[in-house]
Order: structure tokens, then C-alpha cells, then sequence
């Protein structure tokens, strides 16, 4: 029964996507919606119901879900949702469970991300491993010696509220200068409008052509040889390193895996990036392969289905309590 098929869930802030997955991680069926946010909470786990029922096997055992906020594993309860709302203290796992019978475990999306990569993507085979998210925000999760980092009520990962410098834009979170202030897409994109109004000119005001300036638009003029654009990402790559140094003095990884938007620029980066960690980490040491996501979108549906399969066999293994 373990090895059946798994359903995984990415919930996002505006995308739900669901799939059925086999043991060896293919997509056996899939299905996206844009999230019904005017409808809310319950018209979003009717949404879920609804794309259950239109993946599942015969054999599907069991439903895991990436959840984007603060979630208790344990009663299967949502705490918090920022980009949501009204998901406040919402049983999940019991709702899918009592509309589908089958049970269902939720786990942070960062981490579900990780574990979808370092089972089938980028991080395949590596024991000590660090995945990234660079987008909105700035998430991520680590695996040492072939374990995931969960830490005291799940918050180990949450590098993106580290403290990096004194002064930045006011985080998400509230506070000021951590890393997310100053090296998510989010702050590329802030910076991006600002260099737009200084230099009207540019490729990259041309390639904005009127509208907010973004991640995206930057990587273009990037490519198009812009020098505004080639500047915002040596600004990037010196933010993303920083932060990357402090990671590798915690967690050691192997292997750095990002993924977001602002990774489909990391070749234009990369170089920047290595020299910067070379200059600050201490002396005898490496710095460690930085790839891009190999699953991309999918990494989220795929490590959902893990950390199910994985919860289906913790509790097998555990006595009937
Ligand atoms: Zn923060």
C-alpha cells in the first residue's frame, strides 16, 4: 500500500496545482487552477476536493501538502496563510480527509520544494544540500546527512528573515534588513523601477515600455546587454552571496540549489556570486555548486508526494497508538 501513488498539492498564493504521482516520482496525472481567493476558505478546500477527485488512483493512499505559512503537522491545523486570507487555525488535513478519505500531512512549502529536488531534481544524491527559493519571497530548507532540517516547530529554513545589513526596504515580516529585503525578487523589482526613473534611456526603460519595472524585465535587458540591467543583477549577485556565505558558515551544503524567478538570471549572476563567497568564506574551504532547479514549478507537487509517501511509512513503522 506505501508504494501505491501519492496525490501532491502546491498551494500557492494564486495557483493550485495537484497531481497524482507514482512511486518513482512521475506525474501520472495533473491539474492546475487559479486560486478562488474572493470565494475563500472554503471555496479553495472545495477547489482541492474537486482536483483530488479528478487525479486519484486507485491506489492513491495518501495526500500531502505544501503549505505557503505557519501549520501545526502534528493536528494537521493551518495557523497562517499571508498571502490568504481567512486561513486562520483551519483543519486541512481533517477537511481533505473527511472529503476523500484519504488521509492527508502538510509540510512548509520551501521544504516540500527541497524534498521534491533532492529526490528527483538537482539535488539528486547529495547528502548535504540547500535549496532556495528566490521569487516573492526568500524561503528555503536543508538537508544534512540525508535529513530534512526541520528544527523546533519547523521554523529551520527561514533563512530570508536572517539579518543581513542595517538598513534595507521594510521586510514582509515586518523588520528591517533582513536578507528577503534585499535579495528577493520582490527587492530586484524595487530596485529595478528606481533605476528605470534615473536612467529613462536605458534598455531597460524601453524594455518596461511604461509599465512597474520587474525581476523578469531586468533579466531580459540583462541578456540584451543593457548596462542598467547588468548592474542591478551585480547588485543581486552581491546581496545573494552575502546571504549564501551565511548559509554555507551554518549549514555546509554540497550542492545549492535556487529556485524563483530570480534563478532563471543566475547564469548572468553565477560568476559574481562565486567570487564574492570565495572572498568571505573561511580559508581551506569550497564553495559549493549553485544550480538552478531542475523541476522548477514541479518541485513543490513532487516533494508534497515525498513527504507523504515518507509520513505513510513513518506511520506504518510506528506502534498502533
Ligand atoms: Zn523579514
Amino acid at each position: 500500500m506505501a508504494d501505491g501513488s501519492t496525490i501532491g498539492i502546491d498551494l500557492g498564493g494564486t495557483q493550485l496545482r495537484v497531481a497524482a504521482i507514482d512511486a518513482a516520482g512521475r506525474i501520472l496525472d495533473r491539474r492546475a487552477a487559479p486560486v478562488d481567493r474572493a470565494g475563500g476558505v472554503r471555496a479553495v478546500i472545495g477547489q482541492m476536493e474537486a482536483l483530488i477527485a479528478a487525479v486519484r488512483r486507485p491506489d492513491t493512499a495518501v495526500v500531502g501538502i505544501g503549505v505557503p505559512g505557519a501549520f501545526d503537522p502534528g493536528r494537521g491545523l493551518v495557523l497562517d496563510i499571508p498571502a490568504l486570507a481567512g486561513w486562520t487555525a483551519i483543519p486541512l488535513a481533517a477537511e481533505i480527509e473527511v472529503r476523500t478519505g484519504l488521509p492527508a500531512v502538510l509540510e512548509n512549502d520551501a521544504k516540500v520544494a527541497a524534498l521534491g529536488e533532492w529526490r528527483f531534481g538537482a539535488g539528486r544524491g547529495i547528502a548535504d544540500f540547500a535549496y532556495l527559493t528566490i521569487s516573492t519571497g526568500i524561503g528555503g530548507a536543508f538537508v544534512v546527512g540525508n535529513r530534512l532540517v526541520r528544527g523546533y516547530r519547523g521554523l529551520a529554513g527561514e533563512v530570508g528573515h536572517t539579518r543581513i545589513t542595517d538598513r534595507s526596504a521594510t521586510c514582509s515580516c515586518g523588520h528591517e534588513g533582513c536578507w528577503e529585503a534585499v535579495a528577493s525578487g520582490t527587492a530586484l523589482a524595487r530596485a529595478a523601477r528606481t533605476a528605470v526613473e534615473r536612467h529613462p534611456a536605458s534598455q531597460l526603460a524601453a524594455s518596461a515600455a511604461g509599465a512597474p519595472a520587474t525581476g523578469e524585465i531586468v533579466t531580459r535587458a540583462a541578456r540584451e546587454g543593457c548596462p542598467v540591467a547588468l548592474s542591478l543583477l551585480g547588485e543581486e549577485a552581491a546581496w545573494l552571496a552575502a546571504g549564501l556565505v551565511n548559509v554555507q558558515h551554518a549549514f555546509a551544503p554540497e550542492r545549492v540549489v535556487l529556485g524563483g524567478g530570480v534563478s532563471n538570471a543566475l547564469d548572468l549572476m553565477l560568476g559574481d556570486i562565486r567570487a564574492a563567497m570565495r572572498r568571505r568564506l573561511l580559508p581551506g574551504h569550497e564553495v559549493p555548486d549553485i544550480a538552478a532547479s531542475r523541476l522548477r514549478d514541479d518541485a513543490g507537487l513532487l516533494g508534497a508526494a515525498v513527504r507523504a509517501q515518507e509520513w505513510l511509512h513513518e506511520t506504518e513503522r510506528s506502534p498502533v497508538a
